[in-house]
């Protein structure tokens, strides 16, 4: 066994099966042994957690788009990652497109490493793109490195990634079936959509944006992908679940054997459209908010499994996009961007409804670790892991202010809302990233690229 180097204690450490009193002994960046409160040993530095903190593993968020390079004005690697630091999150995964190139050949993922190189304070990995015609690309794409690929089933609002349709994705889905990778969708197709829009050009009133994003939009983009998964035997998941109405179809898929996942954001889970202010383009998002026995319905599909985790899909934009001067539903630019805030916002909203840190450390740090095949080294405190480490404080109660968040634009629907859970430090790979007051640069974080094997290396 290695010696440690650091130890880090506390008397609420999450492991595997329960939360206990615990000390973690870390060894360069790698957690070499976990053991009792008390066996620590003298020579080692060590890092004692307050007796009421908890200590998880750091938060795994693979939905996060950082447009970086080519919109860099709307976020970037610099600022996205500081902000996921403050939040506890030290693996993130980023989206293929809003960057232009988009990540949708090599070129374009070979820019995105070089845009990244030497600017990302916590470890990032990339997912690639399916747009149409690419389908040649996947087999090369993949053996660069990316950990699966998105597709979107309607316009991405972005004219260099093109959706794909049901033909498309008939190229698509074989070749990504053979590569055994895994294919992320955007699950709203067109004709629902486009049988709903509405005769006015604008809007400030949020249900008639709701109106003109309906849940058969999505329903119907699920069914299609459970057919198309069953038929070709790719493995998909369904990114930013909003329908509740889905969660049956795709329970009774899973159990039919059909490979098919599902995620769903903090904003699904803490808004309900019913109190969403007129003129407040900040909350719009696709798909959109939706009412509140909605939102009961989608913590339902967590309680039993169907819904596998929850991750930001931080999507931020400068906010004059938001049209806040107008606030114009249609017209705005939709995407929340939550990186730093999805710890206290899962934890406000499920300690309420009795769940647990278990509950909460599977859907923010193992559960994604585990979509992208790096579960055996990110997003649990157990030998062998990344000593990634979060500490926090459950009860600390804090209200959100535009200041306090380190993304690049600060518009937020989250302003003004208190939230409880106080992220004290973060850890990554054994070094102190955030004290509780300010990032520690240089940014060290690595570029995650996934092998065939779906590990990774750095
Ligand atoms: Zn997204």
């Amino acid at each position: 066994m290695s010696r440690a180097d650091l130890v880090i204690r506390g008397r609420r450490v999450v492991l595997a099966e329960h939360v206990a009193a615990a000390s973690i002994h870390i060894h360069n960046d790698r957690i070499v042994r976990v053991a009792d409160y008390d066996q620590i040993s003298s020579t080692c530095e060590l890092v004692e957690a307050d007796p009421d903190s908890i200590i998880m593993a750091g938060l795994v968020d693979t939905h996060v788009h950082i447009n970086e390079p080519g919109r860099t004005e709307w976020e970037g690697f610099l600022t996205a990652t500081q902000s996921a630091a403050v939040g506890g999150v030290t693996t993130l995964i980023d989206m293929p497109l809003n960057s232009i190139p988009p990540t949708t050949s090599v070129a374009g993922f070979n820019a995105k490493l070089a845009a990244a190189e030497n600017k990302c304070y916590v470890d990032v990995g990339f997912w690639g793109g399916v747009v149409p015609g690419n389908s040649g690309e996947l087999s090369s794409l993949k053996n660069a490195g990316v950990f699966g690929f998105k597709c979107f089933l309607v316009p991405s609002g972005v004219d260099e990634f093109p959706h794909v349709t049901e033909t498309d994705l008939r190229e698509a889905m074989p070749e990504l079936a053979r590569l055994d990778s895994l294919l992320i969708v955007h699950a709203e197709l067109p004709g629902p959509i486009e049988n709903r829009i509405p005769a006015l050009k604008s809007a400030d009133d949020y249900s008639i944006f709701l109106a003109s994003r309906p849940r058969e939009a999505e329903n119907d983009a699920i069914d299609l992908m459970i057919r198309l998964s069953r038929e070709f035997g790719t493995r998909v998941h369904i990114v930013h679940l909003s329908s509740a109405d889905a969660i049956p179809a795709i329970r009774k898929a899973q159990d039919e054997g059909v490979k098919i996942t599902a995620e769903t954001c903090p904003h699904y889970l803490h808004f309900e459209s019913e109190t969403v202010p007129s003129g407040a383009t900040e909350f719009k998002c696709c798909p959109p908010i939706r009412e509140r026995d909605n939102r009961e319905r989608l913590w339902d599909g967590l309680n039993d499994g169907t819904i596998a985790f929850i991750v930001s899909d931080h999507s931020p934009c400068p906010a004059v996009m938001k049209l806040p001067e107008r606030g114009d539903f249609l017209g705005a630019w939709g995407g929340i961007a939550s990186l730093q805030l999805r710890l206290p916002v899962v934890w406000s909203e499920s300690r309420k409804r009795g769940f647990t840190l278990l509950d909460l450390a599977k859907w923010l740090c193992s559960e994604p670790a585990k979509q992208v095949g790096m579960e055996d080294r990110k997003g649990s405190i157990a030998e062998g892991f990344d000593a990634d480490l979060v500490i926090w404080n459950p009860d600390q109660q804090f209200e959100v202010t535009p200041n306090a968040l380190l993304h690049r634009h600060k518009i937020s629907p989250y302003r003004g809302e208190l939230l409880q859970g106080v992220v004290q430090k973060t850890f990554l790979r054994g070094r102190k990233l955030y004290d509780g007051r300010e990032v520690k640069g240089p940014p060290a974080g690595n570029l995650l690229i996934s092998n065939s094997k779906s590990q990774i290396s750095d």
